[in-house]
């Protein structure tokens, strides 16, 4: 090659820099701020992030989509459909970036693209907020290879179930399976709250314990169960009845509640307890061989109160003896309950706000009703003062089936 003909890698990057736009990291941030701010995610600007794997890993900036540059051509059209959309890159010092904006505008045709100068090292060194991501193991990456699989979890979702906390109410019947399943995905932090030990008429329904641990208490046989299972969950174990003094400080740490509560004392509490903490709670009860299943969001859809304002009077409560359930219902029940949560967590799918499902299992039969919040709710309507309010213990109801 002549000298005359060829180009140090320096003089190009030089002339790919003075044609196409390159900006600052503070109009960057103005930028993203602007696009939450109204919330457009249509016509406001795509932040491509082209620097390798495991440059991403170790931090990236909130929002950005990982293309690396090596795949810009085959993967930017999925990224960013639309060439009108306003295209933002960067890498890590800003050189890769520009050549990468280069190639989007002349080549592949996208009208409006920029890179970010001084690329992610500026932007940190800035003090911006960036995102460090959590990283799979190579064994967590096998243990969890089928939600990798499926796009809706991914990477994403399951660092989202590592990073989560749940709290069971319960190690019943529908705690159980719930415990199992939500152990299972790699929920990182099951809360589990049961003050009773496990007896022999429990293992009809009750799988996460066994023979071996009749009297033993339920959170421990539990957290022995899960240890076995998955090593990436930490159980807290909370050998207690949910009342009025502890209900606050049990539920504030987690980011979303399964109630398995088998009495209506303790759904009441739960329910005004987490609507106050603006905590979402995946409800369910059975009895017989009927289920219902709901999630109540606080503020978003129907509290428990907004259905049931008050407790029923003690005569007319659930009789106060044991009652019958078919094995199996309360595993069903449970296992809709771990999936509602697992969807709250990754944010995905239709959570079942504002809508009640009903399970018959003689005749197989789901049956959707719509519920509405309630202006005039006790608890969650438009003129209630919940942070004034102490919380009541109904101690006198009796327990419902279990
Ligand atoms: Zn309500």
């Amino acid at each position: 090659m002549s000298p005359t003909t060829s180009r140090s890698g320096q003089q190009l990057i030089k002339e790919v820099r003075s044609r196409i736009e390159e900006i600052d990291p503070s109009a960057v941030k103005e930028e993203l701020e602007l696009r939450d701010r109204n919330g457009n995610a249509e016509k406001a600007i795509a932040l491509i992030d082209v620097r390798e794997q495991h440059e991403y890993e170790a931090g990236h900036l909130p929002g950005a989509i990982h293309v690396p540059r090596g795949h810009l051509e085959s993967r930017i059209e999925n990224a960013v459909p639309d060439r009108e959309r306003r295209v933002v890159l960067y890498c890590a010092t800003g050189q890769r970036s520009a050549l990468a904006a280069d190639t989007l505008k002349q080549q592949l045709g996208y009208e409006d693209v920029a890179s970010m100068n001084g690329g992610f090292v500026l932007w940190r060194d800035r003090g911006y907020e960036f995102v460090q991501p959590r990283i799979l193991t190579d064994v967590q990456k096998q243990r969890y290879s089928r939600h990798l699989l499926i796009p809706e979890v991914g990477i994403e979702g399951q660092q989202k179930l590592l990073d989560a906390k749940v709290l069971l109410v319960g190690a019943g019947g529908l705690g159980s399976p719930a415990a199992l399943y939500l152990a299972a995905a790699g929920v990182g932090t099951l809360g589990i709250v049961d003050d009773d030990v496990v007896d022999l008429t429990n293992l009809q329904r009750q799988v996460i314990h066994n023979s071996e641990r009749v009297g033993e208490p339920k959170v421990e046989s539990a957290r022995k169960t899960i240890a076995a299972l998955n090593p990436d969950v930490e159980v807290k174990p909370y050998q207690t009845r949910l009342n009025a003094d502890n209900v606050l400080d049990l539920i504030r740490d987690y980011d979303v509640i399964v109630d398995g509560a088998d009495n209506f004392p303790t759904r009441y509490l739960l329910n005004d307890a987490a609507v106050r903490e603006r905590k979402p709670v995946v409800h369910a009860s059975i009895l017989g061989f009927d289920g219902q299943l709901t999630v109540f969001l606080p503020y978003e859809g129907p509290c428990y109160r907004c259905l049931y304002p008050q407790p029923p009077p003690a005569d007319l409560a659930p009789s106060c003896g044991a009652n019958g359930v078919l094995g199996v219902l309360p595993g069903i029940m449970g296992l809709l309950q771990a999936n509602e949560a697992i969807k709250l967590i990754i944010g995905k799918g239709e959570p079942l706000v504002g809508r009640l499902l009903l399970f018959e299992a003689l005749s197989t039969q789901f049956t959707e009703l719509k519920v509405r919040r309630d202006a005039a709710c006790p608890v969650c309507g438009d003129d209630v003062d919940l942070a004034s309010t102490e919380f009541e213990d109904y101690e006198a109801l009796c327990a419902a089936a279990g």
